[in-house]
């Protein structure tokens, strides 16, 4: 067992040696500048990328000319948000979202907010899902644009995207989803879920960092969007610059491999993430579980421990256990999680909340010898508590 054991899968995922592997062999083979089409180097290349776009374009059932290569999920939510109102601005100026987004989306509504946009943030239920009526009742003449997550990076809350497609459709406004903690997880299909623009990355399923997708819709509707980077006119005008040719080709292989094992993976993360939860209830009467347990990603496991402070256990585990809280991954700092302030958890709780992600390569001995530290060490910092302390004085 390699320590300490990688728990932190919602931050990133490590590289699938498969992955690697074909990276390396493009790394060596394809030079070539895949725009440049004039001679066999440059081709060469433009195949490998070519073919990685199909293996994109397959896993959420979409066809190759509506995958946008970017650097990441962060870019691809910038291009879908940005590039879309820039276009339909002119119909109306409201936009719709909800307060468990992604930084990187909440930023993007904030920012278009000292733009004229009139910004409606929905409240989430203590389940951490949107309120499907309260969506329809805020929707306007004027609305063009509702972005919503698929699974939430710290509790893993699965909204309800498909009945949200549904209301988009209806009402005819646009509907992106920022896929990331989903796409390569669960099986998607953009067309039957009504998703107009998808944004996901290649490194929060076994792929390289620095590379992603936005995924556009072009058909019923044929969706437009306005680049964010203009110059030389790659990915349809609408990203221009040399591509990330090794990245994008692990993006590809990343892919191909869930398209497999998919369903496989799900099932066993769902049976380790249950595995473990079983072992901290039995231990700990008072655990709490953050969002709901019934719409929730498989991987995914969001803890307080009443009394005990969830940064100290962190660093105490860290030799032997990498976790996170799940809200500081931006700047280190332990601010309090919003996400956990959103489903209505009190403050004391927040502050003693872990975030628990499980991945590909995790055994079920990993998973018995990380519940044994976290339950010692919890344990331990409960009886040093300054709170239980404060609370048996009296
Ligand atoms: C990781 C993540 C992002 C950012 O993705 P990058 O590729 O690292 O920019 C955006 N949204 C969610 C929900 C994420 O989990």
């Amino acid at each position: 067992m390699k320590l300490p054991v990688y728990l932190d899968h919602h931050s990133t995922t490590p590289l699938d040696p498969r992955v690697k592997e074909a990276m390396e062999a493009s790394l060596e083979n394809a030079f070539g500048n895949p725009s440049s089409g004039d001679h066999v180097y440059g081709r060469r290349t433009r195949e490998l990328v070519e073919e990685a776009r199909e293996k994109v374009a397959k896993i959420i059932s979409a066809s190759r000319e509506e995958i946008i290569f970017t650097s990441g999920a962060t870019e691809a939510n910038n291009l879908a948000i940005k590039g879309l109102v820039e276009i339909y601005g002119e119909k109306g100026k409201h936009i719709i979202t909800q307060t468990t987004e992604h930084k990187s989306v909440l930023e993007v509504f904030k920012f278009l907010k000292t733009k004229g946009f009139e910004v409606t943030l929905l409240n989430v239920g203590d389940d951490g899902r949107v309120c499907v009526e309260e969506l329809k009742q805020a929707i306007r003449e004027e609305t063009i644009l509702v972005s919503i997550m698929f699974a939430n990076n710290e509790i893993g809350t699965l909204q309800p995207i498909k009945e949200i497609g549904e209301i988009a459709r209806q009402k005819n406004i646009f509907f992106h989803v920022d896929a990331s903690q989903a796409v390569g997880k669960l099986p998607i299909n953009v067309r039957d879920l009504g998703i107009h623009l998808m944004s996901f990355s290649a490194h929060k399923f076994y792929g390289p960092k620095g590379v992603g997708a936005l995924y556009v819709c072009k058909e019923n509707p044929r969706v437009r969007i306005k680049p964010l980077i203009h110059g030389g006119g790659q990915e349809h005008g609408l990203r221009s610059g040399t591509l990330n040719v090794p990245g994008i080709v692990g993006f590809g292989k990343a892919c191909e491999l869930t398209e497999f094992e998919i369903n496989m993976e799900a099932k066993k993360l769902e049976e380790l993430r249950d595995q473990f939860l079983n072992l901290l209830k039995a231990e700990f009467e008072d655990l709490v579980v953050n969002g709901s347990m019934e719409h929730r990603l498989g991987y995914n496991l969001n803890v307080s421990f009443p009394e005990v402070e969830g940064e100290r256990l962190i660093k105490e585990l860290s030799e032997e256990v990498a976790l996170s809280t799940g809200s500081a991954c931006v700047t280190d700092q332990a601010e309090p999680s919003y996400v956990l302030k959103a489903i209505g958890t009190p403050e004391m709780l927040i502050h003693s909340s872990i975030r628990i992600g499980m991945g590909r390569f995790n055994t079920e001995e990993e998973i018995d010898f990380a519940a044994k530290k976290i339950i010692s060490i919890v344990r331990r910092l409960k009886k040093e508590s300054p709170f239980k302390q404060v609370a048996e004085e009296i």
